[in-house]
């Protein structure tokens, strides 16, 4: 249809993500599509498909299996190595999310940053690396297997508490920078672990979000060590920044990442203005109203229009819904499929 070979998922994703060209836009969960249903599906519940390989796999593969999406992405929750890092944990039931409980913060300065030696030995990180593991000798080279590892912002606000941190950031750059840079060895260490046991590409979550955190502070918190992970792992990043998060794209578009996961609550055809062809992006199904609570045809509209605009993979804009329905995700590719039919010169 659009002159290239037909390619496998994981071809497609790997090319989207490097631009080039592809037989049709892929379909790339950079975070969570576990629901409540799939879990039932193949009896892989919450909170054990968090802490176990073999069901977080288990549970992850459905993403492909079920719901004919070209990535494969087992790490849904986003508190796995903060589990390691010594944080408290609330692990929740089936229905709900496991979370820090960041009213108990476990550090107060950056003297008391430590990285556990068992840090990687740790069952809440060693669960993702044996679930990576038994997912690539399950699929091999047929779909794109994608891991996460946490960056340094987001584990400052479960390591810190959200608040004491962003006063911090306030109140002394220096020390706040000094946080950073310790807390980025943990995102090192753990993305060069999935590395090494096979991931294709890592999905990095820094919730610097647009409702907290300013443009301003991205481009002095953030973008120098951001560009330091494009350098230090040698594997295509997918930058995870949820919220408004325009003003900033340019900055992120100069980090060498190679795409940012971006929030419906900025436009398709802003967003590709203001990356400016500096990253790709993917992203922005609505979560909590298409996704969720509306219908088929409101889905089949939002990943239309990211296709119009040029958007390179298409996804949830963030985790989805434990309580999404298949019907809706089902959508999404068969949205994608439709749009390549009715444009056969776009590739
Ligand atoms: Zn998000």
């Amino acid at each position: 249809m659009t002159g290239i070979a037909p390619m496998t998922s994981r071809e497609r994703v790997l090319a989207a993500l490097a631009g080039e060209p592809v037989d049709r836009t892929p379909v790339c969960n950079p975070t969570s599509v576990a629901t409540v249903e799939l879990m039932d599906l193949v009896d892989a519940p919450f909170p054990n498909a968090n802490r176990e390989g073999e069901l977080m796999a288990r549970l992850a593969a459905t993403s492909y299996t079920e719901l004919d999406f070209d990535a494969i992405m087992p790490v849904f929750s986003i508190i796995q190595e903060s589990s390691a890092l010594g944080c408290k944990m609330q692990w929740e039931q089936k229905d709900n999310w496991p979370t820090v409980r960041m009213k108990e913060p476990i550090w107060r300065t950056a003297d008391d940053i430590r990285i556990p030696n068992d840090f990687l030995t740790h069952q809440d990180t060693v669960c993702v690396l044996d679930a990576i593991r038994g997912l690539r000798k399950e699929f091999g080279d047929e779909v794109a297997i994608v891991g996460k590892t946490m960056g340094p912002w987001s584990l400052a606000y479960h390591c810190f508490g959200v608040e004491p941190f962003l006063l911090l950031s306030l109140d002394d750059p220096g020390k706040t920078k000094l946080v950073l840079d310790r807390l980025k060895e943990a995102t090192i260490q753990f993305g060069q672990a999935q590395i090494d046991v096979g991931v294709d590409a890592l999905t990095l979550p820094d919730h610097a979000t647009g409702d907290l955190v300013s443009g301003e502070y991205y481009e002095r918190y953030l973008k120098n060590i951001h560009k330091e992970f494009s350098e230090r792992l040698d594997i295509p990043l997918i930058l995870h920044i949820c919220g408004r998060t325009v003003d900033r794209m340019p900055f992120i578009a100069e980090t060498g990442m190679a795409a940012f996961h971006y929030d419906s609550k900025n436009e398709p055809g802003e967003s590709m203005e203001a990356v400016h062809g500096g990253i790709r992006l993917v992203g922005n199904i609505n979560n909590p109203e298409t996704l969720f609570a509306k219908g088929t045809d409101a889905v089949r509209e939002e990943v239309y229009a990211n296709l119009d605009a040029g958007v390179q993979l298409i996804a949830p804009e963030c985790a989805i819904p434990l309580q999404t329905s298949i019907e809706n995700l089902l959508e999404i590719p068969k949205a994608v499929r439709d749009w390549h039919a009715n444009h056969p010169q776009v590739h």
